[in-house]
């Protein structure tokens, strides 16, 4: 019998989504509503001590109404990773302000305090750093600097649902912070994202952007899209949010067991969690040499049907889309990283036969190419 594949990834959806789904499919009322009220409420009561919470269409529409609720726009730099995904520099540039990518600091794959000093001028309007993988950028010095040069800091929280600093939740950081609810993520509402925001300003401003520009019906007052959430969605997330802390504590458990299994093994280098962070491993991922990675990889699966995942390959600043904002930059830890990552799975459906078979598997197979 061949064995079971072991997803890098894999949402876990039970019966009480499929029940809250129903109910509101009954209601006949789909589009945003009570749903979507109470899971504000309850996610920024969870994750964001209590801030002001709107619920959006999905992570990168947060980021972005979140990015011109703050006042970002044409003339504007913002300051952003490179070593990330996509959509944190996208959501800058569709602003129409200037993502001014630099490099990330070797430990934790987070913004480099000192690289972000070295970029801010005078034209700099915020820093959007990412809580990568679900570790928490490096908070105190990146706040030090934010407040010295009198610049805001926009947090790109997509992948860190749960994760603190010092006792501090992230997405209480920043003017606003930015969370996904992608199905991949640490909890999904399907698609979706969630804006925790620091001021009754910037919330209404969301609310606003997010639904033509209307508070009162047809009275818009500013152009405004459409990124609104459906009470379905919502109904899903707010099964999910009741479930997340048990699935991170699992993540958390998993990592353990990972770090203590791959602990000397030659040519893989585990995770490092900085002394101030809570790290909620929305991947659990690993340094290999740049010339094995890729191979490691592909006999992972090829031989023993292990998944694993390459978050990210290109970075940023050398993207097609977004090269144009970076020319002839060189970021070389982010370049770096690009070629040495390699995010094993950590989800909470892992067995404790899963985590053993992924451990033995990486074991043979990072000896074997030397
Ligand atoms: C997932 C993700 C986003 C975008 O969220 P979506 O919900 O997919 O739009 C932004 N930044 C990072 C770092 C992400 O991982």
């Amino acid at each position: 019998m061949a064995i079971e594949f072991i997803p890098p990834a894999k949402p876990i959806i039970g019966q009480e989504e499929r029940d809250a789904v129903d109910r509101v499919l009954r209601s006949g009322m789909i589009a945003q509503g009570p749903e979507v009220a109470a899971f504000e409420q309850e996610f920024g009561a969870h994750f964001a001590d209590g801030r002001e919470t709107v619920a959006v269409n999905s992570g990168t529409s947060g980021q972005h109404l979140g990015l011109l609720a703050a006042g970002v726009g044409p003339g504007d730099e913002v300051i952003v990773p490179s070593f990330t995904f996509a959509a944190t520099g996208n959501s800058v540039a569709l602003t129409g302000a200037t993502p001014v990518f630099v490099d990330i600091e070797p430990e934790y794959f987070t913004l480099d305090p000192e690289a972000v000093r070295a970029a801010i001028t005078p034209r700099t309007k915020g820093i959007m750093p990412v809580h990568l993988y679900g570790h928490p950028f490096l908070v105190d010095q990146i706040e030090a600097i934010a407040r010295e040069h009198g610049v805001a800091i926009y947090e790109d929280a997509a992948q860190a649902h749960g994760a603190s600093w010092n006792g501090r939740q992230v997405g209480t950081m920043g003017d606003f912070a930015m969370f996904s609810l992608y199905p991949t993520k640490n909890m999904t509402s399907g698609e979706g994202g969630m804006v925790t925001c620091a001021s009754e300003t910037i919330a209404r401003n969301v609310r606003l952007l997010r639904n033509q520009g209307m508070e009162t019906q047809y009275a818009n007052e500013v152009i405004g899209f459409n990124a609104r959430m459906t009470d379905v969605h919502a109904a899903i997330g707010r099964v999910q949010l009741t479930k997340v802390d048990a699935w991170t504590a699992q993540r958390q458990r998993n990592a353990a067991a990972l770090d203590a299994g791959l602990a000397g093994v030659a040519g893989v280098q585990t995770p490092k969690v900085h002394e101030s962070a809570v790290h909620v491993y929305h991947q659990y991922t690993v340094r290999l040499d740049a010339g094995e990675r890729d191979r490691i990889r592909e006999a992972l699966k090829q031989e023993h049907n292990v998944g694993s995942g390459v978050y990210y390959p290109i970075p940023n600043h050398r993207l097609p889309s977004l090269e144009k904002y970076a020319p002839g930059l060189d970021l070389p830890e982010t370049e770096r990283a690009a070629a040495e990552v390699l995010s094993l799975p950590v989800h909470p459906s892992l067995s404790d036969a899963d985590l053993d078979r992924i451990i033995a598997a990486v074991t043979a197979v990072a000896g074997a190419g030397a």
